[in-house]
């Protein structure tokens, strides 16, 4: 019998992992990925290209006719597209950084993405694919009925020596570890605490602590739980 296709959804704050942890996973099981953070940064890029405040919900929502955004999900090349720009680079940039929870925040931008993203997912499944959704609101509001649910994290300090040595490895600016505790600390609180979707575990949630974890143990450790439902769901 063939394997049914699984929905695996991957949450967490910040710096937790999250798109190692899910890339790493989807390509075991040769699953699709989706990158949720990646859709939110182009939303927030395009904001700025078209010099509009992102703080300012009216402004953001004049421009979601243009936010038609196409997602790679390929998951050794992930590849994000926005208004036929690929931003891919621009959107790890701290200008996107600095923004995106303000513009994440606005509830017509969450319904837009919220929509394309199911699309992705039941895309993946209809051409025979399980995927690996990873976010903040994926396995709460976007994919209640996704078949693993994961919340990821780990302690802040930590996050951020990983997300500072990540931004060296790949040689983008970084504002040293303390800063970027400081900043991640702060996009946590934004996205922890808006009205709309906020960052939260999921009842059904299996909590994953990668602070004592590295990346191949936490992949091993997301596998496990995928392999054990796709044990049960024969
Ligand atoms: O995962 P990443 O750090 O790239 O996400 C960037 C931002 O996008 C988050 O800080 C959050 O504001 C927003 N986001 C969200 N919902 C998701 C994924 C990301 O609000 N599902």
């Amino acid at each position: 019998m063939s394997e049914r296709p699984l929905v695996v959804a991957v949450d967490g704050p910040s710096g937790s992992g999250k798109s190692s942890v899910a890339k790493g996973v989807a390509t075991r099981f040769g699953y699709r990925y989706l990158d949720t953070g990646a859709m939110y940064r182009a939303a927030t890029w395009l904001v700025l290209e078209r010099g509009a405040d992102p703080s300012d919900p009216r402004a953001v929502r004049a421009l979601l006719t243009d936010m038609d955004i196409i997602s790679g999900t390929d998951p050794e090349n992930p590849t994000i597209r926005i208004a036929g720009v690929d931003v891919g680079g621009p959107i790890r940039g701290t200008r996107v950084t600095d923004s995106v929870s303000a513009v994440s925040a606005v509830p017509d931008v969450r319904a837009l993405l919220r929509r394309l993203q199911r699309a992705e997912v039941s895309q993946a499944i209809a051409s025979g694919h399980g995927i690996v959704v990873e976010g903040r609101d994926i396995g709460t509001e976007v994919l209640p009925d996704a078949d693993v649910k994961v919340f990821l994290t780990a302690d802040p300090a930590v996050r951020a020596a990983r997300r500072a040595a990540q931004d060296a490895q790949e040689r983008r600016p970084s504002s040293g570890v303390e800063a970027t505790e400081e900043a991640l600390r702060e996009r946590d609180r934004k996205d922890s605490t808006r009205t709309h979707s906020p960052l939260r575990m999921h009842d059904d949630a299996t909590l994953v602590d990668a602070t004592d974890m590295d990346l191949a143990q936490t992949i091993d450790a997301v596998a496990l739980l995928v392999l054990s439902v796709r044990e049960e769901s024969r």
